[in-house]
């Protein structure tokens, strides 16, 4: 093991290194090719409201099929893409196509709302505001039922407050998504005017193993509570996890037990399914109580 790491091992280190720099660059020229052809779709992942099954509102995940590389993970391509300053027309690619499709299901599944996750570097451009409001007009999307996940990092950054304020006036939700895995202090929850706070899936991971995580989760739904946020955990996986978030009064949850992100033509369906699934409970607890 310890040979491995001699002049062989450096220079592997080396090819490595040289080609992950250029699959980077492979992946920035694909990556300028599809936000021009629109070659990107949005998946819809429901967050269920966890008493009665219904689904308030769903997250648009942007995928990205690559002829060459495959399905490229947004993980990976977000961050290139804010690199090479495609992040400004994609970013408005996905919200036009999120809002539209808002709209289109407002009749059918009233009340619904639609998340759109926002990158730093988008909310910072000072056109941001206007690309929303542009989104909004052409779409008709009722401003209240467009909610956007911007992270910790990005709402603090310098000049994100004129945006920030201005997004309010238009009328649309914040939430803040990752909540408690930035660095920043918990007083700019004061400053920032946010609707919603998103428990991030590292700490509904640990439930049941780790009791620092089952802390972390109880203290957020109760700052939640006392400051009037509304709330959503992400990444529930499982029904003990669904079952220490319900007991701590989550309200909303969204995760792989329910429905992971699916294209746009599954939702309804979905939505038809999970609210079955909880009159069927429902049936079943009234037989059981009499
Ligand atoms: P995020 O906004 O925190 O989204 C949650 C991620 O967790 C999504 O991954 C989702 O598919 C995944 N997920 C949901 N439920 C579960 C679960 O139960 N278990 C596990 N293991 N994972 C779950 P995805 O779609 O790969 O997105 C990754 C990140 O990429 C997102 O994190 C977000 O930061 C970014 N992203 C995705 N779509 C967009 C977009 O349209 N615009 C921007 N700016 N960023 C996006
Ligand atoms: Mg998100
Ligand atoms: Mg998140
Ligand atoms: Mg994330």
């Amino acid at each position: 093991q310890v040979k491995t790491r001699g002049r062989n091992g450096v220079e592997r280190f080396k090819q490595t290194l040289a080609s992950a720099a250029d699959q980077r660059i492979a992946l920035s020229r694909r990556l300028r090719d599809a936000v021009e052809h629109h070659a990107f779709e949005l998946a819809y992942q429901p967050q269920v409201d966890v008493r009665s099954h219904r689904v308030s509102g769903v997250e648009a995940l942007i995928r990205w099929r690559d002829p060459e590389f495959g399905s490229v993970s947004p993980a990976t391509f977000i961050p290139i893409a804010e690199e090479n300053g495609m992040i400004g027309p994609m970013g408005e690619w996905v919200l036009r196509t999120a809002c539209a499709q808002a709209r289109q299901w407002e009749r059918d599944l009233p009340g619904m709302r639609m998340s759109v996750n926002v990158s730093p570097r988008q909310l910072a451009r000072p056109d941001f505001a206007d690309t929303v409001r542009r989104a909004l007009a052409s779409s008709e999307l009722a401003p209240n039922l467009l909610e956007l996940e911007i992270t910790e990092g990005a709402l603090v950054a310098p000049g994100a407050l004129p945006t920030l304020r201005a997004l309010g006036e238009i009328g649309v939700s914040i939430a803040i998504d990752d909540f408690g895995t930035g660095y920043s202090s918990l007083s700019y929850l004061r400053t920032f005017h946010a609707d919603r706070l998103k428990i991030d899936m590292s700490f509904v991971r640990g439930i049941g193993a780790s009791r620092a995580d089952e802390a972390i989760i109880r203290a957020i739904l109760a700052l939640a509570r006392s400051l009037g946020f509304q709330i959503v955990a992400e990444g529930v996986e499982r029904g003990d996890q669904l079952a220490f978030l319900t007991q701590y009064g989550c309200p909303v949850v969204q995760g792989f037990l329910f429905s992971a992100a699916l294209p746009a033509e599954q939702i309804p369906r979905c939505v038809a399914n999970l609210s079955k699934l909880s009159l069927e409970h429902a049936r079943h607890s009234n037989k059981t109580a009499a």
